[in-house]
């Protein structure tokens, strides 16, 4: 029995919720969840989108099931999930995007990861009005925190069996700031001479990606080029309704989709529930339930492939609810196979 806890999020989050935790008990593992709110709706209620106890939660069971989390305008929160990352010292962002048989994409065989920075860089929330007509924003870097990225990077290559790790910057402007993410990234590939290393800068990065995303393993990236870039690899193997996400710490491990909360789709059962399922596998596999991670992805691509029970992004015209389950009965056939 694992102790998770559960944030269910807002706008489509609790949606998508109930359906990834059909497709999750179908494997059989038995989770105690531990539901919190956090989130634009519970403000009037708690005061803030991101009440202690969440924190608390998650400190405690060090594992998390999330759902997207709207930021409202005006609570003094810049991001509520650049809040929770940041309090919980979740520095590693882990993306991965592969494509999945039967999702329409340009290419068929790609299998990145990136992994990005989580904590500084131009998120690190250093900015003012300088004079009416003068803003500032400063792009932070430390030598530790590039560093531990870097590590994260090359250990999860090794732990994967990935071939490449590919640092990702625009050292050649921000000499400083990306320079010393650089310089790290080249001081930690020393200590890993099986794990090819090598550099390209954000712009052009961008535009190989598109042309031969396919030459690609593992990408290494400060924060701001690490989440505009997972967009773009979302892009690459079928969109924000496929890519899953893990922010992990030292100890602590929270698995989220890549995408938002979509407002405009809240309460119509109609998005993509994949992103979580497979945020879901993420986690299965952090937990070390091996076969379990196995089941739930091998299900989800039964599912998209035979195109019967998809959500209209791919094509169909099932609801959240309806994909959910019928990946939790391809679950439990692939499990009653298993046992
Ligand atoms: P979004 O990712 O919520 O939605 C953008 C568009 O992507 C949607 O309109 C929809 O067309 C598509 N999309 C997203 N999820 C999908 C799914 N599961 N299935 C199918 N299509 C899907 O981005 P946004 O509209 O820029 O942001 C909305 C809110 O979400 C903002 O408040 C933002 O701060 C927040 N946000 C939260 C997270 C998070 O919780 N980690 C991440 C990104 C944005």
């Amino acid at each position: 029995m694992y102790n998770v806890t559960l944030i269910p999020g807002d706008g489509v989050g609790p949606e998508l919720t109930e359906a990834t935790l059909t497709a999750i008990e179908a494997t059989g593992v038995k989770i105690n969840w531990e539901t919190v709110k956090a989130g634009a709706d519970i403000i009037e209620e708690y005061g803030t989108p991101l009440p202690q106890e969440v924190l608390d939660s998650v400190r405690k069971n060090k594992v998390a099931l999330k759902g997207p989390l709207t930021t409202p305008i005006g609570t003094g929160f810049r991001s509520v999930n650049v809040a929770l990352r940041r309090e919980l010292d979740l520095y590693s962002c882990l993306r991965p995007a592969k494509t999945i048989k039967g999702v329409k994409t340009r290419f068929d065989n790609i299998d990145l990861v990136i992994v990005r920075e989580n904590t500084e860089d131009l998120y690190a929330g250093i900015e003012r009005q300088v004079d009416k007509d003068t803003a500032e924003t400063i792009k932070r870097n430390t030598r530790g925190a590039s560093e531990r990225i870097a590590k994260f990077a090359f250990d999860y290559a090794v732990k994967e069996g990935r071939k490449k790790v590919t640092a990702v910057t625009k050292a050649n402007i921000c000499k400083f700031s990306d320079g010393l993410f650089l310089e790290a990234s080249r001081n930690i590939a020393q200590n890993y001479p099986q794990i090819e290393y090598e550099e390209r800068l954000v712009d052009n990065m961008c535009m190989q990606l598109v042309q031969k995303p396919e030459i690609y393993d593992v990408l290494l990236l400060p924060n701001l080029y690490g989440d505009i870039v997972s967009d773009l690899a979302a892009g690459l193997v079928g969109g924000l309704g496929v890519a899953p996400g893990a922010n992990f710490g030292d100890e602590i491990a929270v698995f989220e989709a890549v995408h938002g909360s979509a407002p405009k789709y809240k309460g119509l059962n109609k998005v993509n529930p994949t992103a979580l399922i497979l945020s879901a596998v993420l986690m299965f596999k952090h937990l070390g339930e091996q076969k379990a991670s196995e089941n739930l992805y091998n299900a989800v691509v039964k599912v998209i492939g035979e195109g019967k029970k998809v959500t209209y992004d791919l094509g169909g015209s099932s609801s959240t609810m309806e994909m959910g389950q019928a990946i939790a009965e391809e679950v439990k056939k692939l499990t009653l196979a298993y046992n």
